[in-house]
C-alpha cells in the first residue's frame, strides 16, 4: 500500500479542571461528570472522523478518549459505534462510567460485551467490546451491519487481536464498508505509524501537560518478598505527609495474588486508621470495581493490576508505587496454549505508571527496583503478533476464508510461526491445505477456546461427552484448580491414569457439595479458582446448547474423555522409556520427564499435555501435566502414524545381530517380539561390518584365510592374467558379506571352514596353478611337511630348525624358480639365528661361525662341520 505521511493536528489541550466543575459538554447530553481536556476538540475531532474515515487520537490518559469520544461520535452518526478493549475489566468500567454520566442503568444506551457476558439492548448506541469479541462478531456478520465507527483503544498494547481486528477492519473498509468509521486510540504512539494501511489517516496528538513525578529507585537489588517492600513505601510516603489531604497511592502489582498478599500485610496500617486500601483488578465484583475509582477523602493505597496503567484513569493519585511487573498474555511454549505470564514490564509502561502520579500536580513514584533494572528493560513490548503462537489467529483467518497476503496486518506474522501454526492445526483435523477448515474446524472458530482445546470438545461431542467435555476443556483453559500438591497431606503419592481427569472428579465432587470449604479443603482445591471453572464450563454449555447428560461420570465416561485429550494433543504422543522409569521418548524424538506432581506414574503410553524446561537448557522438559492412552487409540487418530517393521541391530556385547518385529508410533515402541536375525537380509551387512570393525581375527582361524589371502595376491603379481577371486579390501568384504547370509553370529561364523569357503571361489585352472606354484608346505631333507607362511603384503617364508636344512644345497624357490624363498633358520630354542634368501652363501660364509656358538651352547645336539 501506498504509505502517505500521516497528517497531524497537535492539540493544545487545556490543562485539566478540577473534579465536581460545571460540565462543558452538556451538548452530548453528560448530566454530570468534570471538563475533561478532550471536551473542547470532540466536534473537530468528530468532524475529521466523518470526512477522513481513518482516524488516530495520542493523547495521554485521563483525557477523555474512551469515556467522552464514543458517545459524541454516536449522537453524530446512525448506527452503533464500537469500542474494543484489551481488558475486560476497562469494557465494563467504561460502559459503567458513560452511562452513569448519561444518567441511566448500563444496557441501555451503552452497553458492554465481554466473553460470557453481554449487556445491550435494541436501544444501545455505544458498544464497549474486548478486542477478540470483533472477530467473533465478524464471522457471524463480515459486514458488521448497524456499526457506525469502530475505535480500537489501548492500541498501543499492540495485542494480538487488536491487529487482528485492525486488518479485518481495514479491509472491510477499504472493499464493502466505505462509510466505516476507523479510529485507532491510545495513550503514546511512540513510533506508530498506521499511514501505510490508512492512506487517508487523520493524527489528533497532545504532548500532554503533565506534572513532574519524581521517580527514586532501590539503591541495591533486595531479598524482600514484594508486599514487605510496598508497606515499606506506603509507610514512608504517609511520614512524608503525602496523601495526607485524602490524596490516593496508586500501587502497580503483577496480579490478584500479589494484591491479596500486600492487602494482608497492610493490615496494622490500615487497622491503625492511616491508610484505607481499596483493590482493582479482574476478578473483583462490579461494586468493588466502582468502590476503587471512588475517592473517600481520606487517605487510601489503591492495589490495582495494570488496568491502571493507562485503561482506567483512578482519580485523586498523588504517588505511585511501582513493582514493575505485570502479568502479561503469553503463551505456554510447549502446547502453545494462552498463558498469562509474570513479566517486567517495558520501560514505556514504566514511564506510564510513574506519569499517573502527575495528573493533579507535582507527583512522586516509588520502584521496588533498582535504576540498573529499569535501564535494562526493553524500551516496548513487542507487539504479540510478532511473538506469540499463532494457531489461533490462523484458524480464525481460515474462519474468513482469507490467506495471509490478503489482510493487511501492520505487523505481519513471522513466517515461521505461522507454517509452525498451519502443521498443528492440521494435525489437530482442523485445517486442510493452506486455509480450508474442516468441519470441525468451521465449527472450533466459533468458540471461545484455544483450537487445542476445540480438538478436545469436538471429539467430546462426537462420543456424547460433550457435558463434561465442557468441564474439561474449561479447566485446562483457565489456571490450575489445584491448591497444593496432588498427593495431600498424607504424603503418600497417587498413582492414577489422567491428570486432567484427576483434576476433573475433584471439581465434580466439589460441585456436587455446592464447594462448601471442607469439601474443597478435602479435595485440595483451590475455592475461587474451582468456582470460576465451573462458571466457564456452564458458559460453554450454554453457548454450545448441551444439554445435561444423564450418564453422568463413570470409568467408561472418563475413558472417552481421555481418548478426547489425544485429539487435542496429537503431536505430544510420548512412551515410557521402561516400566516405572520416569522418562518418556516423544513420539517425533526428544525427551520429557516426569515431575513430582504428575500422578501418571505407571501408564506406558501417554499424552503429554504440559511440560516446562526447567533447570537450563539441555535438561529434558519436567512434565507437568499427563493423561495415559491406548494405543488403539493412535490408530483412529492417525493411522498412518503407526508402523510396523523389522528392525535389525548389533548386539555389541553378545555378538550377535538381533532382530525384532516392532510397532512403533514415530520413535515410541508400542509393541515388540524377536524374530530369527537370520532370516532378515540386513543380519548379513551387520554382521559383517561388525567382523570388519573387529577384524579377520573374530572368525577364529585367522591364519588360515590370511595364507590363502596372501598366497593369491602373490599369484596375481606373478601372473596377472590369471582369472582369480578380486582381492581388493572391498572385494574381500563383499565375498565375507555373502558368506556371512544365513548366519547371525560371530560363533556361528567361527564354526565355517572359511579357507575352503573361499577357495571353492577360485576357477579351476587358477586354483590348479596356485597349487603347483604356491604350495602351502614343502618337504626338507630332515622334515617331511613344512609349513610356508604366506601373508598379505608380505614375502613368503619357511621357518624350521637350523638342522632342519642340512643337506639341502641350493634355495628353495616358488612358482618355479620365479621366486626364492625367504628362510627363517631357527636355534633348536626357536629363535632365528639366520633370515636368509641365499642358503648356499650361508653354508659358506656364516655357517663355521655359527656352528662354533651352537656347539658350546647345545653341545647335545649334532652340529656338523659339513652340513
Ligand atoms: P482516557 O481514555 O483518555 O484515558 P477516560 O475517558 O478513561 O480517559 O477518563 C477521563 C476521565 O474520567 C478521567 O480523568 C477520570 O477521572 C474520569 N473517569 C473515567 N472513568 C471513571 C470512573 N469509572 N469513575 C470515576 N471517574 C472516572
Ligand atoms: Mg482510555
Amino acid at each position: 500500500m501506498h504509505a502517505s505521511p500521516q497528517r497531524q493536528r497537535a492539540l493544545a489541550f487545556p490543562a485539566p479542571l478540577v473534579r465536581g466543575c460545571p460540565s462543558t459538554v452538556s451538548a452530548f447530553g453528560f448530566q454530570r461528570g468534570e471538563s475533561l481536556p478532550i471536551d473542547a476538540h470532540l466536534e473537530a475531532i468528530v468532524e475529521v472522523a466523518r470526512r477522513s474515515g481513518q482516524l488516530v487520537l495520542d493523547a495521554p490518559t485521563g483525557s477523555g478518549k474512551t469515556t467522552r469520544l464514543p458517545w459524541a461520535l454516536a449522537t453524530a452518526l446512525q448506527g452503533e459505534v464500537w469500542v474494543l478493549e484489551p481488558r475486560r475489566l476497562a469494557a465494563r468500567l467504561s460502559a459503567r462510567r458513560v452511562a452513569s454520566l448519561l444518567g441511566e442503568p448500563v444496557g441501555e444506551r451503552i452497553g458492554y460485551e465481554i466473553r460470557f457476558e453481554r449487556k445491550v439492548s435494541k436501544r444501545t448506541r455505544v458498544r464497549y467490546l474486548t478486542e477478540a469479541l470483533l472477530t467473533r462478531h465478524l464471522l457471524e456478520d463480515p459486514h458488521l451491519e448497524g456499526v457506525a465507527a469502530v475505535l480500537l483503544d489501548e492500541f498501543h498494547e499492540r495485542n494480538l487481536h487488536a491487529d487482528l481486528g485492525l486488518a479485518l477492519l481495514t479491509r472491510l473498509q477499504a472493499t464493502e464498508r466505505p462509510e466505516l468509521i476507523l479510529g485507532v486510540l491510545s495513550a503514546t504512539l511512540e513510533g506508530l505509524d498506521l499511514s501505510p494501511l490508512w492512506p487517508r489517516v487523520e493524527v489528533f496528538r497532545t504532548t500532554g501537560r503533565a506534572h513532574p513525578v519524581e521517580v527514586e529507585h532501590l539503591e541495591r537489588e533486595e531479598e524482600r518478598r514484594l508486599p514487605e517492600l510496598v508497606v515499606r513505601a506506603a509507610r514512608r510516603l504517609l511520614r512524608e505527609g503525602l496523601g495526607e489531604a485524602g490524596g490516593q497511592i496508586l500501587c502497580f502489582l503483577p496480579g490478584a495474588g500479589a494484591i491479596a498478599a500486600c492487602a494482608r500485610d497492610l493490615e496494622p496500617l490500615t487497622r491503625e486508621g492511616r491508610l484505607e486500601v481499596a483493590r482493582l483488578h479482574g476478578e473483583l465484583s462490579a461494586r468493588e470495581q466502582d468502590a476503587a475509582l471512588e475517592p473517600t477523602g481520606r487517605p487510601r493505597i489503591i492495589l490495582s493490576t495494570n488496568v491502571a496503567e493507562s485503561s482506567i484513569t483512578v482519580p485523586g493519585v498523588v504517588a505511585v508505587i511501582d513493582s514493575g511487573l505485570a502479568r502479561m498474555p503469553g503463551f505456554d511454549p510447549w502446547s502453545g496454549l494462552p498463558r498469562l505470564e509474570e513479566r517486567k514490564v517495558s520501560r514505556a509502561s514504566l514511564t506510564q505508571r510513574a506519569g499517573r502520579a502527575g495528573r493533579l500536580g507535582p507527583g512522586r513514584c516509588l520502584r521496588l527496583f533498582t535504576e540498573h533494572d529499569a535501564r535494562a528493560r526493553l524500551a516496548q513490548d513487542p507487539p504479540e503478533i510478532a511473538r506469540q503462537d499463532l494457531t489461533e489467529l490462523r484458524l480464525t483467518l481460515g474462519g474468513f476464508d482469507l490467506g495471509l497476503e490478503e489482510l493487511p496486518f501492520l505487523t505481519p506474522p513471522p513466517a515461521e510461526t505461522w507454517e509452525h501454526a498451519g502443521a498443528l492445526l492440521r494435525h489437530l483435523g482442523l485445517l486442510e491445505g493452506e486455509h480450508a477448515l474442516t468441519p470441525a474446524g468451521r465449527q472450533a472458530v466459533g468458540w471461545p477456546l484455544p483450537p487445542r482445546l476445540s480438538a478436545v470438545l469436538h471429539h467430546c461431542r462426537e462420543v456424547g461427552e460433550a457435558h463434561r467435555g465442557c468441564a474439561l476443556v474449561a479447566l485446562l483453559s483457565e489456571r490450575d484448580l489445584l491448591a497444593r500438591a496432588p498427593w495431600g497431606d498424607s504424603g503418600a503419592l497417587p498413582t492414577g491414569s489422567s491428570d486432567p481427569l484427576d483434576r476433573l472428579e475433584r471439581l465434580e465432587a466439589a460441585a456436587g457439595s455446592g464447594f462448601a470449604g471442607h469439601r474443597l479443603r478435602a479435595l485440595g482445591l483451590d475455592g475461587g479458582r474451582s468456582r470460576s471453572v465451573w462458571r466457564v464450563a456452564g458458559n460453554l454449555r450454554r453457548r454450545l446448547g448441551v444439554e445435561r447428560e444423564e450418564r453422568g461420570a463413570s470409568p467408561e465416561s472418563s475413558a472417552r474423555l481421555q481418548r478426547a485429550l489425544l485429539a487435542g494433543w496429537p503431536d505430544r504422543v510420548a512412551g515410557r522409556r521402561a516400566p516405572r522409569s520416569e522418562r518418556f521418548v516423544l513420539a517425533d524424538g526428544g525427551e520429557v520427564v516426569a515431575g513430582p506432581t504428575t500422578i501418571v506414574r505407571e501408564a506406558p503410553l501417554i499424552v503429554a499435555l504440559e511440560a516446562r524446561r526447567e533447570g537450563g537448557q539441555g535438561r529434558s522438559p519436567r512434565l507437568h501435566l499427563a493423561s495415559a492412552i491406548e494405543p488403539d487409540w493412535l490408530i483412529e487418530v492417525d493411522p498412518e502414524g503407526l508402523v510396523e517393521s523389522i528392525e535389525v541391530s548389533w548386539n555389541e556385547g553378545g555378538d550377535r545381530v538381533e532382530a525384532f518385529s516392532r510397532l512403533r508410533y514415530g520413535l515410541i515402541v508400542l509393541t515388540e517380539s524377536r524374530v530369527p536375525a537370520e532370516e532378515q537380509p540386513e543380519t548379513a551387512h551387520l554382521l559383517a561390518a561388525a567382523l570388519r570393525e573387529r577384524g579377520l581375527a573374530a572368525l577364529g582361524d585367522p591364519e588360515g584365510l590370511e595364507s590363502l589371502l596372501g598366497r593369491l595376491e602373490l599369484l596375481h603379481e606373478l601372473d596377472p592374467a590369471l582369472e582369480l577371486p578380486e582381492l581388493s579390501e572391498e572385494g574381500l568384504w563383499r565375498f565375507v558379506e555373502a558368506a556371512c547370509v544365513g548366519a547371525r553370529s560371530f560363533s556361528e561364523l567361527q564354526r565355517r571352514d572359511w579357507v575352503r569357503t573361499l577357495e571353492a571361489r577360485i576357477p579351476g585352472p587358477a586354483r590348479a596353478k596356485l597349487a603347483r606354484w604356491l604350495p602351502e608346505s614343502m618337504a626338507l631333507p630332515r622334515r617331511q611337511k613344512v609349513r610356508i607362511r604366506y601373508a598379505r603384503g608380505q614375502r613368503p617364508y619357511l621357518a624350521s630348525r637350523l638342522q632342519d636344512f642340512f643337506g639341502l644345497k641350493e634355495t628353495p624357490t616358488l612358482a618355479e624358480g620365479r621366486l626364492p624363498l625367504q628362510l627363517h633358520l631357527l636355534a633348536p630354542n626357536g629363535r632365528p639365528v639366520q633370515i636368509t634368501q641365499d642358503l648356499p652363501g650361508f653354508w659358506s660364509r656364516h655357517y663355521p661361525q655359527v656352528r662354533r656358538e651352537l656347539r658350546g651352547r647345545y653341545p647335545r645336539h649334532d652340529w656338523p662341520e659339513t652340513p
